[in-house]
């Protein structure tokens, strides 16, 4: 009997150039013949910019694919130039574990092999690496920057507006925060009720009495005064990178603090009232410990799957169901690190063509540029057309049109808009990458492998290219398995 699969196209209404729908299911259908599938059923997702990570289709023919409905998914392209896309890694991942196979029309690796899975493991590392190099320079700026106390864009928070100072030993102008004189009052207040004990109800009741409202005018909410009291910059102190680096659960361990680096609203004693009365109601929160090796950790004495559930150590899943299983732990930290060292001295020892690798690679990037340019050739065209109605308008105004008030608010409007163009065509060129000669490639590897302790991203990819399982025994001496 012939084996069944779905299958999947996607286009964006954002995206210029793409292949349609039909030319994609047309592709898929090609191609799942040449590898002896059936297409049973289409699905597909018309993606809009804002609605970006709604996905009925996938999500619908995913949870089939679960069920068992079909052998394989057949998509027109995976979207491994994402990052942060560890939630769809992990669907994939968990379908091939169920025995779905998960086949791509433009990368066609054959995920039924470990060569196949190790090939497509390094195209996406190598895509993560390129990218971590690229961001290099402009992380070291920032920085750089950041280090001096200086502001790196966002909003000051309330209490704090942005002040231009020159400063003698750079020769410029930078941004920095000072009081608003207004805000700042209002600001202590509420943070010394916080440290009280105060509940942000009592904080928000308050703030109405007084009728203070928010700096855009409207009411107050809890969550606001939630981050005003989780925000170190109150006390003086200059912070940076203190928020989500590329995933939201992994603390992040480049962090700046400067303090003294402008002026407090509270002193550090209520900073520390703050936090503690903080720390009571808010749980403990798992840092990431435990997630690089979800699925990969099994015991050696039964072979069950080791789960941590955000706990320290990895326990064998039966001995916590059934006490007739011997109780198999191991402390996830010391296990990922010490992984983490195997892998590496692993990665050293196994020959990678740099050459396969850099083509393919190359072949990919000079696809994405030719959507890259249409974007950015379409941005042009339509910067060209508010330049020229705004000298229209500039006209009119100097020639004394009866119009010129209403040219006078256009022009304003039309301002923004090319300004906001003007962005997001800059934007839209960084995102341009180069070709990579092979050479490059491999110190890029080496450098990147030396400093894989930092990114968890990049292991976790990694991990699951290259680790069949991890066998912890009592005791909590391990083996790492890894493909051939
Ligand atoms: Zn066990």
């Amino acid at each position: 009997m012939q084996k069944k699969a779905a299958a999947y196209a996607r286009i964006s209404t954002d995206k210029q150039n793409q292949t349609s729908l039909e030319a994609q299911f047309k592709e898929i259908a090609a191609y799942a013949e040449s590898v002896g599938f059936a297409i049973v059923e289409r699905y597909q997702d018309i993606m809009t910019a804002s609605g970006a990570m709604e996905r009925p289709g996938f999500t619908l023919m995913v949870n089939r694919a679960k069920a068992g409905m079909y052998d394989a998914i057949i998509v027109f392209k995976l979207d491994r130039w994402e990052r942060d896309n560890i939630e769809d890694a992990i669907i994939v991942r968990e379908l091939e574990r169920l025995g779905v196979y998960v086949l791509s029309v433009s990368e066609r690796y054959d995920p039924t092999t470990p060569s196949g899975r190790f090939h497509r493991g390094i195209l996406s590392l190598t895509n993560t690496f390129y990218l971590d190099n690229l961001k290099d320079e402009v992380y070291r700026k920032t920085t750089a920057s950041a280090e001096r106390g200086i502001f790196q864009g966002g909003y000051p928070p309330y209490g704090y507006k942005l002040v231009k100072e020159f400063v003698p030993e750079l020769k410029k102008e930078v941004t920095k925060y000072a009081l608003d004189p207004v805000e700042a009052q209002i600001a202590k207040r509420i943070l010394e009720m916080v440290a009280a004990g105060k509940s942000y109800q009592t904080v928000i009741d308050w703030l109405e009495s007084v009728g203070a409202k928010t700096r855009k005018g409207g009411p107050w909410a809890k969550s606001a005064v939630y981050e005003m009291a989780r925000n170190e910059k109150y006390t003086g102190t200059f912070t940076y990178r203190i928020g989500k680096k590329r995933n939201k659960r992994f603390r992040r361990d480049d962090t700046i603090r400067v303090e003294d680096a402008h002026p407090a609203i509270i002193d550090k004693a209520t900073w520390d009232k703050i936090q503690s009365t903080r720390r009571q109601h808010t749980h403990k929160k798992s840092d990431g410990a435990g997630l690089l090796l979800r699925g990969l950790v099994f015991c050696g004495d039964c072979g069950s799957l080791m789960t941590n559930m955000g706990q320290e150590r990895y326990r064998c899943s039966a001995s916590m169901r059934n006490r007739k299983f011997k109780s198999v732990s191991v402390k996830a930290a010391k296990l990922e690190a010490n992984v983490t060292t195997t892998v590496r001295d692993h990665l050293v020892r196994c020959k990678l063509d740099y050459e396969i690798i850099a083509k393919e690679f190359n072949a990919m990037v000079a696809e994405e540029r030719i959507g890259l340019q249409t974007r950015a050739q379409e941005l042009d065209v339509r910067i060209a057309a508010i330049k020229t109605k705004m000298q229209n308008a500039v006209r009119a105004i100097l020639e004394g049109s009866p119009l010129a008030k209403m040219l006078e608010e256009e022009s304003k409007g039309l301002a923004k808009e090319l300004k906001m163009l003007e962005v997001e065509r800059e934007r839209e060129m960084e995102g341009e990458k180069e070709e990579i000669e092979p050479e490059r490639l491999r110190e890029m590897f080496e450098q990147q492998l030396r400093a894989l302790d930092g990114d968890a991203k990049a292991r976790w990819d990694l991990y699951r290219t290259l680790i069949k399982r991890v066998v912890v025994f009592p005791g909590g001496m391990f083996q790492v398995e890894f493909y051939d």
